[in-house]
């Protein structure tokens, strides 16, 4: 079995199969090969693993995990790559190919279906034009997931890993930092891929918490204030948080004065705890 990764191998199956390639599925092959090795390390796949693959491609990083894993079942939205797929993973009888859209898959049916209901590992190559909603959905889900493994583009690995005070700090990253642990494995140039980004990317890894570091009440509330906190960034607070039409300032202001925390004070200031903290003390406005 010839290995998938190599450039001449890639636009030999591209061309025999007379595939184009779909921007809006956001399709950026991987050619590297000691990219592809690292990704595999870091995810730290055994034969006891089953792994969930978003966005196989033509099979190059499914046929590296499927020498690695117990089980690999990858999920592809292009109806194109199906056949393709189904003829460059022949030989292995350990992946299942789903044509779907991530976004629409039950998550918990598909970890009942192919590993019994228990936590997978995911790794993907994802598509970035809808990065955070496949990260957050693979979350908020609350499916069995040990940790995620995935190239993303780098300035969203950024995001996923900044603190407090940085200009990269947000919703995104509160919510990651929330369920899991990041780790900016590599920065991967632009020449690893066909066709080539426009943009650096970095493989991040996320490895699940099997507690969140911080107690809340109730977590969507919490999101919710995160939420309309970044909403409008460049406000105080007590002004973004004005938008949550269900919260009087002045209940926000006691909230603020309970925390210790200055009424000026922007959200991108706040750590993770803070917004738990605050959520909590503003529990009594959550809209049901
Ligand atoms: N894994 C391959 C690789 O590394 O060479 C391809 C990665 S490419 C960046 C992203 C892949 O995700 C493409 O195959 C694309 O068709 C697929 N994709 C895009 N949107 C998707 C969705 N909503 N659900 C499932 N797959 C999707």
């Amino acid at each position: 079995m010839n290995k998938l990764i190599t450039p001449q191998e890639t636009i030999k199956i591209i061309q025999k199969n007379d595939f184009r390639f779909q921007k809006r599925f956001g399709q950026n092959f991987l050619i590297d090969e000691n990219v592809l090795q690292n990704i595999i390390r870091s995810s730290e796949i055994t034969k006891d693993d089953c792994v969930l693959e978003i966005g196989p491609g033509i099979g190059t990083l499914t046929q590296a995990l499927a020498e690695a894993a117990g089980h690999v079942v990858a999920v592809e939205i292009d109806a194109n790559l199906i056949p393709i797929l189904h003829e460059t993973l022949q030989a292995y009888d350990n992946v299942s190919i789903i044509h779907n859209d991530v976004l629409k898959l039950d998550l918990h049916e598909v970890i009942a279906t192919y590993n019994h209901g228990n936590p997978v590992k995911v790794v993907a190559n994802l598509p970035y034009y809808i990065t955070t909603p496949i990260i957050m959905g693979l979350f908020e889900s609350h499916a069995p997931i040990q940790s995620i493994t995935v190239m993303v583009q780098k300035e969203v690995a950024d995001r996923m890993q900044s603190g407090p005070g940085t200009k990269d700090y947000g919703a995104l990253s509160l919510a990651v930092q929330y369920y899991a642990e990041p780790d900016i494995i590599q920065e991967v140039p632009p020449h690893c891929f066909i066709p080539r980004p426009n943009v650096g990317s970095a493989v991040i890894r996320l490895k699940r918490y099997t507690e969140p570091p911080v107690q809340v009440e109730d977590e969507r509330w919490m999101f919710q204030i995160i939420k309309a906190a970044f909403g409008q960034r460049r406000k105080t607070l007590l002004n973004a948080l004005s938008s949550l039409a269900s919260i009087p300032k002045d209940a926000t202001r006691e909230a603020l004065a309970s925390l210790g925390l200055s009424e000026t004070i922007r959200g991108e200031a706040l750590t993770l705890a803070q917004f738990a903290a605050l959520a909590d003390a503003l529990s009594d406005f959550q809209s049901t």
